[in-house]
């Protein structure tokens, strides 16, 4: 490790545990409240005290079926608050929480339980065909405890050994003190999307979400205070909500969780019922809301803020968000592998005085480094590249929330002189604010020269009639690859591929401009609401560009 100075600090020296979150909302922040929009069809609400008092039950529920500190427990649920209590009671108690992700096919499912080899796994009664697909490929699950009450129950099922959460956390004290333990030892395990292979594990330390949580509370990243409303649409088996179940009660905010309703309607409303001030999500989600709101002609009355990543937000939807609604959108970036925070946009002082068209230049770049993460960009050679904000290169990370290796090392060796590489191709301006211009994977090669996609997608984007577009690289003779666009109108609009075209004339350089169009009534989405692309270029592998 690091060698010891011969004179050590003399601070207390307390471990970093998650409980310690928890146990600082309940006890500073008692009467915050969590609601929930739950599973059942009611809306539920309660304190950090309770939570903290179930969240004690089920760590003693937990010991008594044998549960030890390193073992993995499962969630499969949306957000709420039993998934909560599950955050603290499995990782408080020194075991592993192992989000799994519903939207996956029970065969990836079952790879990923019996590679992370649960014991329990605690699901949403609405999941319960689900598991019941994938149970018997998991013969090491000892048992399953469905979350709901004893009248939830099914009367018959081919789950074996299947537990009522109610019941066993309610025959189980609250009374527990949360063991203190090595702040490196392992909290929450989180598999990455897996778009080529299988899905590999980042398995999270209680020292990296505690640090991940103070960092991403931060004013420069998403300023969370005591006084928000926060309501996590990014689910909780996406990158732990992107840290939210931690941030927010270290910031003693009220929660509101919006269980399995993420259509536009059913978000709206509980955000205008709960006054919600902060939210965060994947561009996908806002679109929905964002559809509704303008179709009913309606405003926010709390909605200050939203945070989007996970994919590039669209600076037509960012305009929106500001100049329809007012709400100021904080871009980021960040992946599993990271926790997932890494950049969060904002403006400089300096940038207070520019235009209105020079500002949202700046905050539609995905960011600033967090207190936490450094950054570089590299070429293919891995050299240093200047931060230019023209110059383009391979984006690698390191800091003590991004992963030195995955779980049980699949993937060997990940990192290079100890930067992780992060698949992403970006720049990064003297200012420091970083720019993605593509997944390394999905910029297309023309001519030995590369073409960002995300740009001819925002621009494509930002014409009235068009609700989503994905480019994609498709086979050409001449140039190797060239642009395709594939594009989704709005309901009830017409365009032609000749007038989408005519609208890029100007502001992307002419050798990037799209080679064709086509409409498409939807676009592939994975589980966790990001486009597909690696489906698209599947599905239009041998599309034939116009050869004129
Ligand atoms: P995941 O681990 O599934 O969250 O995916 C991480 C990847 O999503 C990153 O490596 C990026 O390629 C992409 N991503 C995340 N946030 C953004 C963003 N704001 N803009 C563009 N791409 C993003």
């Amino acid at each position: 490790m690091y060698p010891q100075s011969p004179l050590m600090g003399q601070m207390m020296n307390q471990p970093l545990l998650v409980s310690s979150i928890l146990d600082f909302a309940a006890r500073h922040y008692a009467n915050s409240e969590i609601v929930s929009q739950r599973v059942e069809g009611d809306l539920h609400r309660y304190t950090f005290r309770d939570c903290q008092q179930r969240a004690k039950r089920l760590a003693n529920a937990l010991h008594g079926l044998g549960v030890r500190m390193g073992d993995r427990v499962a969630t499969l649920a949306w957000n709420g608050y039993r998934h909560m209590e599950a955050y603290y009671g499995v990782s408080g108690s020194g075991a592993v929480l192992h989000t799994l992700n519903p939207r996956l096919h029970p065969d990836q499912l079952a790879y990923i339980c019996n590679h992370a080899e649960d014991q329990y796994l605690l699901f949403d009664f609405c999941f319960l065909p689900l598991v019941e697909a994938f149970a018997p490929l998991c013969k090491g699950i000892k048992g399953f405890i469905l979350f709901g009450a004893a009248d939830r129950m099914p009367a018959e099922t081919k789950i074996p050994n299947l537990l009522c959460y109610e019941d066993l956390i309610n025959s189980h004290s609250p009374e527990y003190e949360w063991p203190l333990f090595d702040e490196n030892s392992a909290c929450t395990l989180c598999y990455t999307s897996g778009t080529t292979g299988n899905p590999k594990g980042a398995l999270y330390s209680h020292r990296s979400t505690v640090l991940h949580a103070y960092g991403s509370a931060m004013p420069n990243a998403l300023n969370v205070s005591s006084r928000d409303t926060v309501m996590p649409v990014v689910p909780m088996f996406h990158v732990n909500a992107w840290g939210l179940p931690y941030s927010v009660p270290l910031s003693g905010a009220k929660m509101v969780f919006p269980g399995p309703a993420l259509d536009g309607k059913s978000v709206y409303e509980l955000m205008e019922k709960e006054q919600v001030t902060f939210s965060a999500g994947v561009p996908t989600v806002w679109l929905g809301l964002i559809n509704h709101a303008l179709q009913n002609k309606l405003k926010f009355s709390s909605f200050r803020r939203t945070v989007i990543g996970g994919s590039a937000c669209p600076p037509a939807m960012m305009s929106t968000l500001i100049d329809e609604f007012d709400v100021e959108v904080i871009h980021a970036w960040g992946m599993t592998e990271m926790s997932p925070l890494g950049t969060a946009g904002g403006l400089l002082t300096k940038h207070l005085d520019m235009s209105k068209e020079e500002q949202r230049k700046i905050l539609q770049k995905q960011g600033h480094a967090i207190y936490g993460v450094d950054m570089k960009i590299a070429d293919d050679d891995g050299k240093e590249l200047p931060w230019d904000g023209v110059s383009y290169g391979h984006l690698l990370v390191k800091g003590p929330w991004i992963i030195s290796r995955y779980f049980k090392g699949e993937g060997g060796d990940v990192l290079e002189n100890g930067w992780f590489p992060t698949g992403d191709v970006a720049t990064i301006d003297p200012d420091g604010f970083m720019q993605i211009t593509d997944r390394s994977k999905d910029v297309i090669k023309s001519g030995g020269e590369w073409i960002g996609t995300i740009d001819l997608e925002n621009v494509a984007m930002s014409h009235p009639a068009v609700m989503q577009a994905a480019c994609i690289g498709v086979a050409h003779p001449k140039w190797d690859e060239r642009p395709l666009l594939v594009v989704v109108l709005r309901p009830g609009q017409d365009l032609k591929r000749e007038d989408l075209l005519a609208h890029f004339q100007g502001k992307v350089a002419k050798w990037w401009l799209p080679d064709d169009v086509v409409f498409a009534d939807a676009l592939p989405v994975g589980g966790t609401g990001k486009i597909q692309k690696n489906k698209l270029r599947e599905q239009y592998r041998d599309y034939r560009l116009p050869t004129a």
